[in-house]
């Protein structure tokens, strides 16, 4: 059992860039007993879920919804539609891609993983974990593939482990260009429902998403959108499936029902959360991730500290990564942040341990809540003995107060 009487008062802040903080309205309707997952009711909620999340892709064509977390999705999309010793273009953009490549090997695909061939002066070691795809290489790359050996070519859309974002329709185009038939399977674990996404307007044929990021449930599931072309590549791909299969949950899907037991009350938690964000308005949605961003941002400026992400333009909605200076342990300064202000912030992964911290700014949040999480990381900083240019909390504030959300997202007077 966890140890309750141990815990500090107030709310913990939960800012990792997921699992993200959970409305009450969303813990609350999962609170719900559990019911027949055979019986007539249950058909009408898997039937509103199962339309309802289409809306949040941006597809006419099935999501598959799994009982899994999103690393489960990823081995789906990929078993679902190519064979062993397929050969696939793989980008590396931070760890998210890096597990998926490893994945994909490990599961007995041929990989080959593209990477920015520049250089960084802060970050030597992963000058491509500062950017987002530069779909001119992955033209390039397919333009030289006369055979067509390249089946597939993944791509992540948001890349939690940097708060990089990539231009998914810029891949489709450079797909199209080159007038390769690879399939476009995009990982948008955590930009579904945060970040403008398109799985149909895009060409995407397989979109990968998770339930704790940006659609704001606990961990526990997963999606796969899935174009007819990926339908189609199904029927001929080798790879060993089961649970993972498309074909019978598809059937079943259609009046609403699994092949086996589903998560119940996390989808008593997914109708809630779309009626949120489709109450809310999709384009809504997106805005208020982006001006949150952008008063994090400020922050950051403030502090005089590098941001992860060097492109302004593919700044995520998501997150924000932070730089720190050399010779300061990230990671400790999040220890004490966490020990001293029950605050919770993204560890560096990967090529970025101990190089730079992730905040979060997604699920359950609003201005005042951002400005509290800026405030935990201002005195972490200075607890830690980082010299800052000026008050990213000020900052913040300035930014919040001079930028008033939309009118929509006010309360009335
Ligand atoms: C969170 C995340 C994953 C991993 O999902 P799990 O639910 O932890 O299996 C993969 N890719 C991205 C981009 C993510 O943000």
């Amino acid at each position: 059992m966890l140890q309750l009487d141990s815990h500090p008062t107030g709310r913990h802040f939960l800012q990792i860039p997921g699992p993200s903080p959970v409305p009450d309205r969303i813990l609350r309707a999962m609170s719900l007993p559990t019911i027949d997952h055979r019986g007539p009711e249950f058909g009408v909620l898997g039937r509103q879920v199962l339309s309802g999340i289409r809306q949040v892709f941006k597809t006419q064509h099935p999501v598959i919804i799994y009982p899994a977390s999103g690393t489960g999705a990823w081995e789906a999309a990929l078993s679902n539609t190519l064979s062993p010793g397929d050969h696939v273009l793989m980008y590396e953009t931070g760890h998210f891609a890096s597990l998926w490549q490893k994945m994909a090997t490990r599961l007995g695909i041929s990989t080959e993983f593209l990477a920015f061939n520049g250089s960084d002066e802060h970050l030597p070691q992963a000058p491509g974990w500062r950017r987002g795809v530069q779909a001119d290489l992955i033209e390039a790359r397919l333009r030289k593939d006369s055979e067509k050996k390249i089946k597939a070519v993944c791509v992540v859309h948001n890349e939690t482990s940097t708060g990089v974002t990539s231009d998914i329709a810029s891949v489709r185009r450079a797909i199209d260009a080159a007038g390769h038939p690879a399939l476009l399977m995009v990982d948008s674990i955590s930009g579904l429902a945060s970040a403008d996404f398109r799985h149909d307007e895009w060409g995407v044929d397989v979109t990968i998403s998770g339930s704790q990021k940006g659609l704001m449930l606990p961990p526990g599931i997963s999606f796969n959108a899935i174009s007819p072309r990926a339908l189609e590549a199904m029927k001929s791909a080798k790879l060993p499936r089961s649970f993972w299969a498309w074909d019978e949950i598809v059937e079943m899907n259609k009046d609403g029902y699994w092949p086996y037991t589903p998560n119940t009350n996390l989808l008593y938690g997914l109708s809630e959360a779309l009626d949120m964000i489709l109450g809310e308005g999709l384009d809504k949605v997106f805005a208020r991730h982006q001006r949150w961003g952008a008063g994090v941002r400020a922050a950051v400026n403030a502090w005089g500290l590098p941001i992860q992400c060097a492109d302004p333009a593919v700044y995520s909605p998501v997150l924000t990564g932070v730089i720190t200076p050399e010779g300061v342990d990230a990671d400790a300064v999040r220890r004490l942040i966490h020990q001293r202000f029950d605050l919770s912030l993204g560890t560096g992964l990967g090529k970025l341990k101990g190089r730079m911290f992730r905040m979060g700014h997604l699920g359950d949040s609003n201005d005042l809540t951002l400005v509290a999480m800026v405030a935990g990381v201002e005195m972490g900083l200075k607890l830690s003995g980082v010299k800052l240019a000026g008050s990213g909390v000020q900052a913040t504030m300035d930014y919040f107060a001079g930028h008033a959300a939309p009118a929509a997202l006010q309360k009335a007077a």
